[in-house]
């Protein structure tokens, strides 16, 4: 089964996706935590991404196509994968479709989370984050059992950089102008399903769940 979770930032994409996942045994590719990755390793391609993930701008296209187009062959992949993150722009999206045909794939489900402007902006200042699984927690809604401590891994919880105000008022722009139009682009493609994203973490996953069934 491949995937595709989509939704503005704090929607609430990486927790389903862990959810999902696990439950599937398909592996979760996020974009955003294959980036923080190369960040930490302090490679060329983390430097780049750095200066654009800070300030919430897209990482270049090409950028993430690379790491996306590799990741999905990797052979834990050959059962299907969960996309979260990624897409994000029209053109990513129109590459994801043209390496799919070269591969004689198809997508199988676009689930869109739907939250409020407002709603996102309180999940994302109170989201800390694992820095070991990328496992997201938050200070009020989805408290970790010890604070500053996974509950998965027992790692470190961290706040991200763009959790900031300013940085989250600008990624909340940059979702409007450049991932929103993929609603309607999966719409067309009748692969498109919206999903109510408030509510607690089980009564989201039931509807993903039936959406997909
Ligand atoms: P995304 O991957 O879409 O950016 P996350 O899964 O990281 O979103 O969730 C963003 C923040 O909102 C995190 O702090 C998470 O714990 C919290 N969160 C996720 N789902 C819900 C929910 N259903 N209700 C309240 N808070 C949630
Ligand atoms: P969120 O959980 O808030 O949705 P992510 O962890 O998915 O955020 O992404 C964090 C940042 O990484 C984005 O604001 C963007 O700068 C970069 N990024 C992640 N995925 C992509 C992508 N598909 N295209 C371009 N930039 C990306
Ligand atoms: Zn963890």
């Amino acid at each position: 089964m491949k995937m595709i979770l989509l939704g503005p930032p704090g929607a609430g994409k990486g927790t389903q996706a862990k959810m999902l996942t696990e439950a599937f045994g398909i592996p979760q590719i996020s974009t955003g935590d294959m980036l923080r990755a190369a960040i930490r390793a302090g490679s060329e391609l983390g430097r780049q991404a750095k200066v654009n993930i800070d300030v919430g701008h897209l990482v270049p296209d090409n950028v993430v196509v690379r790491l996306v187009e590799e990741r999905t062959l990797q052979p834990d992949c050959a059962r299907g994968y969960m996309l979260d993150g990624f897409p994000r722009t029209v053109a990513q999206a129109d590459t994801l479709a043209a390496m799919l045909l070269r591969r004689g794939e198809r997508l199988d489900h676009v689930i869109c989370l739907e939250v409020p402007s407002e709603v996102l902006v309180v999940r994302l200042s109170g989201r800390r984050t694992c820095r070991q699984c990328a496992a997201s927690f938050h200070l009020e809604f989805n408290k970790p059992q010890t604070a500053g401590v996974c509950d998965k891994c027992g790692g470190e919880l961290y706040q991200r950089a763009d959790d900031r105000e300013d940085a989250i008022r600008a990624r909340l722009v940059t979702y409007a102008k450049d991932t929103a139009p993929l609603i309607d682009y999966y719409r067309k493609l009748n692969v498109l399903r919206t999903i109510d994203g408030q509510g607690d973490l089980r009564t989201i996953y039931a509807r993903i769940e039936r959406a997909i069934a």
